[in-house]
């Protein structure tokens, strides 16, 4: 049996958790209006640190390079071949302006990296990142996404949905998505009152998301399954794209855990929640 600590958190030996994830960074090169991880002001993890503790997990765990923006580390190619060394599997979360170069991201491809988050809160739409993001970067964006097809990554889009803003944008993603053979998921999500955030009418419930994902996609409701006994989300399959419809924050999520300073693995959102301005 894992034994839990006093704040929720398991010892590493015994983490339950399918996904760790690690804030390898609080720098960021983007100020989004929706940002579970702002304060800037925390110092980079240690990458002998990390890499003892990740040494500790049980065998093969899915870990998640992520920040603020991971790729602001300039140590990142090395992190991601040693994590691999490791036995672990790695991804990273990112914004994308720093895999716009190809050459960058060719560079994490040959230390190793096969699978990538891109958040896409504007899809192909300059305004919807305006508002979302605080940033008109549409064309950084598609560039990445067109990189992570060019080299054949194993990609997931993920997009915040704001109403009023960027309903539109799911139906987008979804269709250049079903384009790319490398596109494998796309990960639909509402504003969570987590970090810096959106206010409360922008923050869609999971029936909202899945009536917008039904409308966008045209896949009839009755076909985008409904919310499970005290779930926050669902997951399902259109034609070979994975989605995932999540209203944020996933509290008793068993999917995500987060590495802390204490050398432990806490269930994600419960310990971002607990450390807001912290890690
Ligand atoms: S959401 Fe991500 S990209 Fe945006 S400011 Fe926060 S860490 Fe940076």
């Amino acid at each position: 049996l894992a034994t839990v600590t006093v704040d929720g958190s398991f010892a590493l030996e015994q983490s339950p958790f399918d996904i760790v994830q690690v804030d390898v960074t609080h720098r960021c090169n983007m100020a989004c209006s929706n940002c579970y991880i702002p304060n800037r002001d925390v110092p980079d993890l240690d990458a002998e640190w990390i890499l003892r503790m990740l040494a500790r997990l049980p065998p093969r765990r899915n870990i998640r390079l992520v920040g603020a923006e991971p790729t602001m580390r300039s140590d990142l190619p090395e992190l991601i071949a040693r994590v691999r060394e490791l036995g672990h599997h790695v991804s990273i979360l990112t914004n994308g302006l720093t895999i716009a170069r190809r050459e960058y991201l060719r560079e994490l491809k040959d230390a190793g990296l096969r699978v990538v988050y891109l958040s896409m809160n504007g899809g192909c739409d300059d305004d919807a990142y305006e508002v979302v993001d605080g940033l008109r970067c549409a064309k950084k964006k598609i560039q990445a996404f067109e990189n992570l097809a060019a080299e054949h990554m194993y990609s997931s889009i993920g997009i915040i949905v704001v109403p009023g803003v960027n309903e539109a944008q799911v139906g987008n993603l979804f269709r250049a998505s079903a384009q790319n053979r490398g596109m494998r998921e796309l990960h639909v999500r509402g504003v969570g009152a987590i970090g810096r955030h959106m206010d409360a009418p922008n923050q869609l419930k999971l029936e909202a998301l899945r009536e917008i994902v039904a409308t966008q996609t045209g896949v009839p409701l009755s076909d985008v399954p409904e919310r499970g006994e005290g779930s926050s989300y669902v997951d399902f399959d259109i034609g070979r794209l994975h989605m995932q419809i999540t209203e944020w924050p996933d509290l008793g999520s068993k999917r995500r855990g987060r590495l802390t300073l204490e050398g432990t693995v806490a269930p994600f959102f419960e310990h971002v929640m607990a450390n807001e301005g912290g890690y």
